[in-house]
Order: structure tokens, then C-alpha cells, then sequence
């Protein structure tokens, strides 16, 4: 499984090998070692996912890439809204004018993400622009590529996965990682929620989804069904 990935991670931009549409850059940035995601299309159009950077070195690792690439930020996501998650959410706002998409139950989360950062001794300035709700019935729109949201509660109240079916690809926040599963011990968490989003929205997807976590490497959901201790098939 390992040399699988290896092979197809290039430069760190992962390249779906039977659909090049949609690549995947990963970054882990933050203390707490949490997983910004960019996902760009051939028309450079650019989704920023969770951007946990946290210190100047990270940001502009951020936008050197975007830089680089020629990306077209146009969409800013939060999975859900736990501060490793939302560090950069300002940062983005002010660079790229994006203003933040969240399930509309995450909101909570995001207005008790600084009192958050000071239990951390992570204090870091919350965006305040203005929200945008999203859920199942609103795909989000990447030129012509699209991302479905599933609605995956459990590890906070209202996480979202962001998953395309022609690219096989599933972006999971903190609800499933590899052979392993969100905490439910934060506010808002339930380990019985957490077990069923996992068993209806993500175990039902094909086996060859490449699942890319909130923290730790990518894995697939034909690996989780057989390996992941914590919920069985
Ligand atoms: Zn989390």
C-alpha cells in the first residue's frame, strides 16, 4: 500500500492514475501536524481545504505553491471547524478574497476556536468574514469538476467530506484516517455517530477511493473495510 502511494506521489501532488482531472496537494502544517489540502483541476481552479497554517514560513509555503501552479483559489472549505483545521482561514480571506464555506452546525465550533487556541497556547486571530452553509444538497463546483458533500458527524457535530466519484477521490477531515478514527471526545462528538457516518456514507463507496485524511497519510476505503480496527465490516 505504501509503495502504491509512493509511486504515485510526485513532487507530494498526488495524480489519480485513471483520471488525471483532479490532482491533490497535500500539506501538514501546524503543531498539531493537521493537513491542508489543495485540490486544482487542468483549468487551475483550486478548492483550499482546512488551511492549518499557522506560522509566516507556512503561509508562504502556501502561496509559493499556489504561485507556482498559477492556481485559481476559488472556493475556501473548512471539513469542520476544530482549530488545527481553521488557523489559516484569515490569512486565505485576506490573500484570495474567498469567504469561508462550512456546514451551518459548525458554527459554534468556529466561534470557540480561539478560546481553543488559548488551551493550546496556539492564540491565532479567527476569521470574521462572512459564512457560507453548505450541505449535501449543494455540490461544490470546481469549473467543470465537482465535489459531492457528505454529511459525516461523530468526531465534531457536522463534519463534511468532500468526495468526487469520477476522480475516486475523498477528502475526510478527521472522521476516518488510516486504521484509525476521529476522537469523539470533544464537544459535540458521539462514537456511535462517528460509526454510523463512517458505515453509511464512506464504507459505501467504492473500494478504490483514495481517502485523504485530516492528519497522517492517505489511505483507501478498501483498506480501511479491512484494516481499521475500530470500525469493522
Ligand atoms: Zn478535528
Amino acid at each position: 500500500m505504501i509503495g502504491y502511494l509512493c509511486m504515485c506521489l510526485q513532487n507530494n501532488v498526488f495524480r489519480p492514475e485513471l483520471n488525471p482531472m483532479l490532482n491533490v496537494k497535500i500539506f501538514q502544517f501546524n503543531p498539531l501536524q493537521e493537513n491542508t489540502y489543495l485540490i486544482f483541476n487542468e483549468e487551475q481552479y483550486c478548492i483550499i481545504v482546512d488551511p492549518g497554517c499557522y506560522t509566516d514560513q507556512e503561509r508562504q509555503q502556501l502561496l509559493q505553491f499556489i504561485a507556482s501552479k498559477a492556481l485559481r483559489p476559488v472556493l475556501l472549505v473548512n471539513t469542520h471547524c476544530h482549530l488545527d483545521h481553521v488557523f489559516g482561514n484569515k490569512f486565505i480571506h485576506e490573500q484570495f478574497g474567498l469567504e469561508l464555506h462550512i456546514h451551518e452546525c459548525e458554527q459554534k465550533v468556529l466561534d470557540m476556536a480561539p478560546t481553543s487556541g488559548l488551551m493550546w497556547n496556539l492564540p491565532f486571530d479567527n476569521y470574521q468574514g462572512k459564512l457560507h452553509f453548505i450541505d449535501e444538497s449543494l455540490p461544490l463546483q470546481l469549473g467543470n469538476d465537482r465535489l459531492e458533500i457528505l454529511f459525516t458527524p461523530g468526531h465534531s457535530p457536522a463534519s463534511i467530506s468532500l468526495y468526487s466519484h469520477k476522480d475516486d477521490l475523498l477528502i475526510a477531515g478527521d472522521v476516518l484516517f488510516r486504521e484509525s478514527v476521529g476522537r469523539t471526545d470533544l464537544p459535540g462528538g458521539n462514537p456511535d455517530i462517528l460509526s454510523h457516518s463512517i458505515r453509511t456514507k464512506l464504507y459505501t463507496l467504492p473500494d478504490e477511493t483514495i481517502v485523504y485524511p485530516g492528519h497522517g497519510i492517505p489511505t483507501t476505503i478498501g483498506h480501511e473495510k479491512h484494516h481499521n480496527p475500530f470500525i469493522t465490516v
